[in-house]
């Protein structure tokens, strides 16, 4: 069995408890103006380029066959003859890595091979393995495969999901993961598909099939908070709603940040959130103070001060 996947992290302490590989899955459903991981939305392998990196010695517009490749302030890839040839003359002649490739395709078994040696960080540190992407369940076959052999492992395993997937998936087959991320990012349909390229309806209902299946227990709503988006308090209100109906108990908040502007320049692409600004610790704690008095915990990743 073999899937798409652009970044194998060792030694995360962000995803999930003790110290965990992140295993990345490229290609997503939606396309988040504030994504962080650009790079992982589309569902083929392609060429970064890292300017910084860059001798200018142009070898790489040699080794294009499609003539993609140009100079101008800048080296500059043109995507729309890029054909991101399976074999990279590009990336194969760079010889200062400024040329990198996002994904390659990856077999079970090669994985497992990367993962197994780190068992005893794992167990040492009570951590484990978290699919993350992209979207890993829109590889849902590679991913239900891939996460039994680890459970055969005996290892600990997470999901994080944007919710966005097939409602023809067999949903008991997510109680291979110990625990799930499921991302929430806006109450108004509308609203979602403007930010997100889709709206929330299918994530919704998603979100209750799992509850049903693997039980609420399993689940921590996972809150990207986006200014001017859903740093709102309604936002908060309707998920204390649907929680306490639905019976989750578990969220985190995830603080809108720019880690992911360098990689849309690596990508040619214009960075989509110029305009948008950090919010204060003190904002974001006043949401997470609300989840807390209604009884849902509340993780606020990436601010361990706030
Ligand atoms: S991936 Fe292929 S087509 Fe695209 S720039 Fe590199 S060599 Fe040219
Ligand atoms: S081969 Fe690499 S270092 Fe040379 S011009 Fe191309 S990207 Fe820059």
């Amino acid at each position: 069995m073999t899937g798409i996947i652009f970044d194998l992290a060792d030694f995360s302490t962000a995803d999930g408890p003790g110290i965990r590989t992140v295993i990345f899955f490229k290609g997503c459903p939606l396309s988040c103006r504030w994504c962080s991981n650009p790079e992982s939305q589309h569902f083929h392998p392609e060429p970064l380029y890292h300017s910084e990196r860059c001798l200018r010695c142009q070898k790489c517009l040699d080794a294009c066959p499609l003539e993609a490749i140009r100079v101008r302030e800048d080296l500059l890839i043109d995507r729309t003859r890029c054909r991101d040839c399976t074999s990279h003359p590009c990336i194969e002649a760079c010889p200062n890595d400024a040329l990198k490739l996002a994904g390659r395709v990856w077999s079970s078994e090669e994985v497992m091979a990367k993962i197994l040696p780190q068992r005893l960080f794992y167990q040492n540190s009570g951590g484990g393995i978290t699919f993350s992407g992209g979207e890993p369940m829109a590889q849902p076959h590679f991913a239900f495969a891939l996460a039994a052999q680890i459970k055969d492992a005996g290892l600990h395993l997470g999901l994080e999901t944007c919710g966005w997937f097939t409602s023809e998936l067999d949903f008991d087959r997510f109680q291979l993961f110990d625990f799930i991320y499921f991302d929430l990012k806006h109450f108004t349909s509308d609203l979602h598909q403007t930010c997100t390229g889709d709206g929330n309806e299918p994530i919704i209902r998603n979100l209750r099939s799992l509850c049903q299946s693997t039980g609420p227990k399993r689940i921590t709503l996972c809150l990207p908070l986006i200014p001017g988006v859903n740093d709102q308090e309604p936002f908060f209100h309707w998920i204390i709603g649907l929680a306490k109906e639905l019976g989750i108990t578990q969220s985190r908040i995830i603080p809108y940040h720019e880690f992911g502007r360098t990689k849309y320049a690596a990508l040619g692409r214009n960075y989509p959130c110029d305009s948008l600004r950090e919010l204060t610790d003190y904002q974001i704690t006043t949401f997470a103070t609300l989840l807390r008095t209604a009884g849902i915990s509340c993780e606020i990743v990436g601010r361990d001060h706030a």
